[in-house]
């Protein structure tokens, strides 16, 4: 334990806690001792644990074709069927998609995309990338700079000068807006703000807009109802393409196939997938981006030779298997149905925490959801550090079950879509326990 480095922890927090199997929403630690799984691993095991039919689908894959890369014109069925059966579901029109490992490399991939893509239609200047405060892109250099979260930039000196990142409003209308603003009045001002930066900067330089449809790690912000429609709009009028971060929203999350739906996203231009794409049993995302963007990349390629980017583990021949079939199990078992029905429930439940005296706002869509704890109800006060939600999260964990404290104080939700209606019953009576155990601490301290 000791020769460790745990990624995204404070170095003098030794980790306690071995978690050692897991079974259908549960797992268990090396006491034995039960947990439901409110945060579905880091927002990604959708079909829950111990899935025979994945376990089985990865042991055949491994005895029959353990690795095989895509480079330099060698390809696999599994990666060929795969890629079909993505490209058939995604809001992406004639979608080409790039595997890759993790949510992180698969946002780096897109952003070499559109540099190749710009080169390749005689536009090298525009490659610079609009991102907005409090998003999470994930953690290499390339997209933690596009992360607009201070423990991702502080101390690593990012974000990246040259990669040319712009930042704009977070549409979270309860931290944001101006005393007395409406909704409507926000949704202008934001986005008014949006079209200032890109005609100060020149929309011949900006490439394109990235956005997570309803923001995870952040705090699960959901824009007010209006917002995508008239960042649509700016874009279209400027030309910059719309690049939806899809790692945490995909594959019936928010109570549709993907976020874009549900936010009223048109068309997205690139998306990123990964996470649920194999339900968390093997490692792989994808950088999916319009046909014809591919066929200008195409065209660059005939001049420039190789297209000079791809990991070894590019499509893993497991990986692969497991994605397809995790695909399968969705449509098989109607999985995206199940969980907008079960979601609505969730949130109807959520949404009872906004009369507790430490919840200032309950936020959410479908199966993921956050409510945000507060100093003052009435003002919105915020806890100045992350102590009282690293508090509740720990009294969940204590209650036998795991979720996450985000942006600080917000204790954020996203069970495994498998979950049934008594297993949202535990974790809402689990939660109530554990706020009542946070609400004593605060008052005492
Ligand atoms: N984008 C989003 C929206 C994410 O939520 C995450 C991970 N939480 C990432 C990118 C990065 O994914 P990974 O951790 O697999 O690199």
């Amino acid at each position: 334990m000791n020769s460790i480095i745990y990624p995204t922890t404070n170095f003098k927090h030794t980790a306690t806690l071995i978690i050692e199997r897991g079974d259908g929403a549960y797992v268990y630690d090396s006491n034995g001792k039960q947990y439901l799984e409110a945060l579905a691993g880091l927002w990604c095991t959708s079909l829950g644990y111990n899935n025979h039919e994945l376990i089985e689908t990865a042991s055949e894959q491994m005895s029959k074709l353990s690795f095989s890369h895509m480079f330099g014109g060698k390809t696999h069925q599994v990666g060929i069927d795969l890629a079909e059966k993505l490209s058939a579901m995604v809001p992406v029109e004639n979608a080409k998609i790039f595997f890759g490992n993790s949510g992180s490399d698969a946002n780096d991939t897109h952003i070499k995309m559109l540099r190749y893509y710009f080169n390749a239609i005689g536009k090298p200047q525009k490659y610079k990338i609009i991102a907005r405060e409090r998003s999470y892109h994930g953690v290499t250099v390339a997209s933690a700079s596009l992360t607009g979260l201070k423990p991702n930039h502080t101390h690593f000196n990012l974000p990246f000068d040259a990669l040319g990142v712009l930042r704009t409003d977070a549409p979270h209308y309860y931290r944001n807006a101006l005393p007395n603003e409406s909704e409507a009045q926000f949704i202008d001002r934001i986005v008014n703000n949006l079209e200032q930066l890109i005609l100060l900067e020149g929309a011949d330089t900006i490439a394109a807009f990235i956005v997570e449809p309803i923001t995870g790690a952040s705090g699960v912000i959901v824009p007010p109802e209006g917002y995508y429609q008239k960042v649509q709009a700016v874009l279209q009028k400027y030309d910059i393409l719309l690049w939806a971060d899809e790692v945490i929203t995909a594959f019936g999350r928010t109570g549709n196939d993907f976020g874009c739906k549900t936010v009223g996203i048109e068309k997205p231009a690139m998306m990123t997938l990964a996470k649920q794409l194999s339900s968390a049993y093997m490692p792989i995302s994808a950088s999916v981006i319009r046909g014809d963007m591919y066929d200008a990349m195409v065209e660059q390629s005939a001049q420039v030779g190789v297209f000079g980017h791809g990991y070894t583990y590019s499509g893993h021949p497991v990986s692969c298997a497991v994605a397809l079939k995790t695909l399968e199990i969705y449509q098989r078992e109607n999985i995206f149905d199940h969980a907008a029905k079960i979601g609505a429930y969730m949130q109807k439940r959520l949404h009872e925490f906004i009369h507790h005296p430490l919840v200032g706002e309950v936020r959410g869509k479908g199966m993921i959801g956050a409510i945000e704890l507060v100093a003052n109800k009435k003002t919105g006060q915020a806890f100045p550090d992350g102590t009282v939600g690293n508090f509740a999260m720990q009294a969940c964990q204590n209650n036998g079950m795991i979720c996450r404290a985000v942006a600080g104080s917000s204790l954020a939700f996203c069970p495994p879509l498998i979950v049934n209606k008594s297993q949202i019953d535990e974790m809402i009576e689990k939660t109530a326990k554990s706020l009542d155990q946070t609400l004593d601490f605060v008052v005492r301290e």
